[in-house]
């Protein structure tokens, strides 16, 4: 077989893509004849052809996709902000809506912040905060074996590549007695925790790729971030500051679960880039304990 025009390689696996259904076809063939020749996608103009055994590579990873297995499966990572996650079966890939989260905590984490990261899955949030913050202070909470596997790998990929570490702790997020050592302490708490409502209709590729229990917060999804909240408060200091991501159907729903615990004040809601309610943020009350 003969060398292959890439761009043409490219607008036929596209075709084959958008007919299977993948939301952005073009964007998916890029990124595969791109993660073959070894080049960024934006780089591939300067690769106008392929040879036979990359054309051949490129039709089975195509051919992957079009069983609407993730991109980011199918090429081992995924990009978030500055870094690129080794993701995998057993790991929720990271969203681009999430950046929202990593932007907001770099604004406001005061210097030499410390930072808690509950429901770290990768790591993209921790170690993107730890690599755009080496002032700060990380820590992060996975629950899932399988999940906290991936975290340790990112997070000593990123220690070796010369980032500060961050301290992993496997533990449930909505157990009273974690973390007690942090209580009082943490300036800025994240989390994009599992928020999907039990009966939501979901992609293939989130549905049989990413993990349940990373996607699902029970009937109408806020069953995990509600029994976080007192955690929550339990290991902000006076004046910290917590944003959680939800679904977009729980906006009022998050406000109000912050509202009624009595120890937060400036309860907002923030929306994603397509406008939809997709965080809450508010601060921590400076009285501790006053408020049951
Ligand atoms: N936003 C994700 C989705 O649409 C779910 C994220 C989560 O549960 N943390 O699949």
């Amino acid at each position: 077989m003969a060398e292959q025009r890439v761009r043409a390689v490219i607008d036929a696996a596209a075709a084959q893509l958008s007919a299977a259904g993948v939301a952005s076809p073009v964007v998916d063939a890029e990124e595969l004849a791109a993660f073959v020749l070894g080049v960024a996608r934006m780089k591939l103009i300067l690769t106008p052809t392929m040879s036979a055994s990359e054309f051949a590579r490129f039709t089975a990873l195509v051919q992957q996709r079009e069983e609407r297995i993730p991109l980011q499966h199918i090429v081992g990572s995924a990009a978030f902000g500055p870094l690129h996650l080794n993701v995998g079966p057993g790991v929720f890939t990271p969203r681009p809506e999430t950046e929202w989260l990593l932007e907001w905590v770099v604004r406001v984490a005061p210097p030499n912040a410390m930072v808690l990261d509950l429901c770290a899955g990768s790591g993209a949030l921790a170690l993107a905060i730890a690599h755009v913050r080496p002032d700060v202070t990380v820590h992060a909470v996975e629950l899932d074996d399988a999940a906290i596997a991936w975290t340790r790998r990112n997070a000593d990929s990123r220690a070796r590549a010369g980032d500060r570490p961050i301290s992993l702790h496997h533990g449930d997020v909505t157990d009273p007695a974690l973390l007690r050592e942090l209580d009082g302490r943490v300036d800025v708490v994240v989390s994009n925790p599992p928020y999907v409502p039990d009966a939501a209709i979901l992609e293939p590729e989130v549905a049989d790729h990413d993990p349940a229990r990373a996607l699902f917060g029970g009937q109408d999804g806020t069953d995990v971030i509600a029994a976080m909240v007192p955690n929550v408060a339990r290991w902000l200091v006076g004046h910290g500051v917590v944003a959680i991501e939800h679904d977009d159907t729980n906006g009022d729903r998050c406000v109000r679960l912050l509202e009624s615990d009595g120890r937060f004040s400036g309860v907002s809601a923030r929306s994603d880039l397509t406008g939809r309610p997709r965080f809450v943020v508010a601060e921590r009350r400076r009285e501790r304990g006053g408020s049951a």
